[in-house]
């Protein structure tokens, strides 16, 4: 295994930046660390689709709440250095804060629309700091393509559109979530649960599963599916596992759709013991004449 070169700061990413020839390609995945096998496939990804990969470790305070685990955020970085190394990676860049936020530091990006709901309601402030984060390293870094995980759906969405709102001209790849051999989507934060509260943390994925299932059987209502998944999440996590929320949402808008009528996606965020853990999947209408299924060109109007 190759150890991938360490960058700290700016500085030593510019010189590295400046000494890949033009016409190779660059892969960069963007990461707070405590790096995982999620993680791992956006390297991989990165790796083998450019010339190079490389990855950031930041823990962006920019993106934390005030009452968020910002300070006890797990870091590992010789673990991560050879995970990086393992996946394919050249070279990881770290920052301090003082290198991303020196004082005086006043100019933020905000994405409007897509972040005001799910994880923009919650965390007030999050997208702003995690899309000028974003924003900051892809003018350092200068990829040609950045990896992001479906994991994170709200997120990549508004990586997307503040990519193509100031034509940075990157391409955004946004890989599937890879998950423990239970379902529960890995996370650097699933780290904070305790062995019990690890056991009821699986009520996530299997409320996700829940609604395709009824979705799979003709309930297309986002209500009805919501309310499954609520009480999928209570039998398992206990009645005391606190539901942030549960939504049926359009992909490019976030905004909460009445029927799955077309891919949608299933998103939620719940409290397991102290820990917020988030998780989604994308939900099709099942196909075939009985199905709720997007109408086909030809398709006969029902009569009102
Ligand atoms: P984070 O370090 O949590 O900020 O995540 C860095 C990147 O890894 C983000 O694009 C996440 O969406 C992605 N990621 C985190 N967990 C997973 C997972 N289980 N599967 C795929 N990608 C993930």
């Amino acid at each position: 295994m190759k150890r991938p070169v360490l960058l700290q700061g700016k500085e030593s990413l510019l010189r590295w930046r400046g000494r890949l020839p033009p016409e190779k390609t660059l892969g960069f995945v963007p990461t707070m660390g405590a790096l995982h096998e999620g993680h791992a496939s956006l390297v991989r990804a990165a790796h083998e689709e450019n010339d190079r990969a490389i990855a950031s470790i930041f823990v962006n305070p920019l993106q934390f709440g005030p009452r968020e685990d910002l300070a006890a955020y797990p870091r590992s970085l010789d673990r991560d250095l050879e995970l990086v190394g393992r996946a394919g990676g050249d070279a990881v860049v770290t920052f301090t804060d003082a290198d991303m936020y020196p004082p005086g530091f006043a100019t933020f990006v905000s994405v409007e629309g897509l972040t005001e709901g799910l994880c923009g309601a919650s965390r007030p402030g999050h997208f702003r700091g995690v899309a000028t984060v974003v924003a900051k390293l892809f003018h350092l870094v200068r990829p040609h393509r950045a990896y992001f995980g479906q994991k994170d759906a709200q997120q990549a969405a508004v990586i997307r559109r503040m990519t193509a709102d100031l034509d940075l001209g990157i391409e955004i790849r946004v890989m599937p979530t890879v998950r423990e051999h239970d379902g529960l989507a890995m996370s650097s934060r699933n780290a904070y649960l305790s062995p019990e509260e690890r056991g009821r943390a699986v009520a996530l994925s299997r409320a996700l599963a829940r609604a395709q299932e009824l979705l799979s059987k003709g309930t297309a209502g986002a209500k009805a599916l919501r309310a499954a998944m609520r009480k999928t999440v209570k039998a398992v996590a206990g009645p005391d596992a606190e539901i942030d929320y549960i939504e049926i949402v359009d992909p490019d808008t976030f905004l909460p759709v009445a029927r799955v009528e077309r891919r949608s996606i299933a998103a939620m965020a719940v409290k397991i013991g102290r820990t917020r853990l988030i998780d989604n999947e994308a939900l099709d209408p099942p196909a075939g004449p009985e199905g709720p299924g997007t109408p086909k060109p030809g398709d006969r109007k029902p009569k009102p």
